[in-house]
C-alpha cells in the first residue's frame, strides 16, 4: 500500500461547523481545477510521509481537543484512506472528506461523517456562494447542509 503524502495539517473551525477539526492536506491532487487555491498539492509525494505512526500519534495529540478529522483529498489512496478513516472513528472522531469529485467509493463513503464534493469553480464560488456546484453532504442522511456555510 503506497503511503499518502500530505503537505501539512492544520487545526481548522470553518471547514465543518460546529467542529474543531484535524485537517490533513493531502498530496497528488489528479484534479488540476482551473484556480485552485491549493496547486501545491497537485505534485505527487510532495510534502512528508504520513505514516500510520505519524497520523495516529497525531490524532492521539488531540483527543478530547479536535472533534472532527477532515482530509482535503487523498480518496485516490483508496485502502489507507479507509483504514485512517477507520482508525479515527475507533479513537471517537467524526470524518469528512473534501474531494473534486462528485462521489467516491461506497468504500471510503461508509466511513464519512460529511462529504464535500465538486471541484472548485470560480465563477460559481465555493460552499459559501449560493451559486456553487459543490455540497456539503451529511452522508447518513444525505441531506445538502450548504446553507451552514452562508453568511447571513
Ligand atoms: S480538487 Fe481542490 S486541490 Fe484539487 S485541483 Fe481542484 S481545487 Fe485544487
Amino acid at each position: 500500500m503506497a503511503i499518502m503524502n500530505f503537505y501539512d495539517f492544520h487545526i481548522v473551525l470553518q471547514e465543518v461547523p460546529g467542529e474543531i477539526s484535524i485537517c490533513f492536506s493531502i498530496s497528488g491532487c489528479p484534479l488540476r481545477c482551473e484556480g485552485c487555491h491549493s496547486p501545491f498539492l497537485w505534485k505527487k509525494g510532495s510534502g512528508e510521509k504520513l505514516t500510520k505512526k505519524k497520523y495516529e500519534s497525531i490524532l492521539d495529540k488531540y483527543s478530547g481537543f479536535a472533534t472532527c478529522v477532515v482530509f482535503m483529498g487523498g480518496e485516490w489512496h483508496k485502502k489507507e484512506l479507509i483504514s485512517y478513516l477507520k482508525y479515527a472513528k475507533v479513537k471517537g472522531y467524526e470524518t469528512c472528506l473534501y474531494t473534486g469529485l462528485e462521489k467516491v467509493d461506497d468504500k471510503i463513503l461508509v466511513q464519512l461523517t460529511w462529504i464535500k464534493t465538486g471541484r472548485w469553480n470560480q465563477s460559481l464560488g465555493g460552499l459559501d456562494s449560493e451559486t456553487t456546484n459543490q455540497e456539503f453532504i451529511e452522508v447518513k442522511t444525505n441531506k445538502r447542509l450548504n446553507y451552514l456555510f452562508i453568511k447571513n
